[in-house]
This record gives structure tokens, sequence and C-alpha cells, in this order.
């Protein structure tokens, strides 16, 4: 698959934009060139394509998830 269809296939490249966790800095990226020259980092870190709302939800849904394991979504 090339790149240019890699970036336009998911949602989170499409929408271009990354988010350092260390400092809550946040950079437009174009997502072709990022995957074909290497993502933006800050802080030491490889820069995430989850915003913060979205790493706190995952984050919740784990904690939920070891305190019930039989817990359905
Ligand atoms: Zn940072």
């Amino acid at each position: 698959m090339a790149i240019e269809d890699l970036a336009n296939c998911h949602p989170k490249l499409i929408r271009g934009q990354v988010w350092c966790h260390e400092c809550g800095n946040t950079q437009k990226v174009n997502s072709g060139n990022a995957l074909a020259n290497g993502w933006p980092k800050c802080c030491g870190y490889t820069m995430s394509l989850d915003s913060p709302e979205e790493r706190a939800h995952f984050e919740q849904v784990q904690a939920a998830d070891e305190s019930d394991p039989m817990r359905t979504y």
C-alpha cells in the first residue's frame, strides 16, 4: 500500500494533528510526510496521534476493566 493511501485511510492520520502528553504541545502534521520521514518529537518522545481527551478515555476504560473484569461495553 502506498504511504499516501495509508495516510488517507485512518481518521487520526487524516486529522493530521499530534500531541505531546508531557507538556501539552500540539502540532499539525502532514501525515503522508510524517509516515515517510518520521513523526515530530517533543520532550524526547514521539508526539501522539491521540488527543488528551482520547487518551484520558482510554485510561478510564482500562481502569474500569481492571476493577470489573466481567464488565461489557
Ligand atoms: Zn512536549
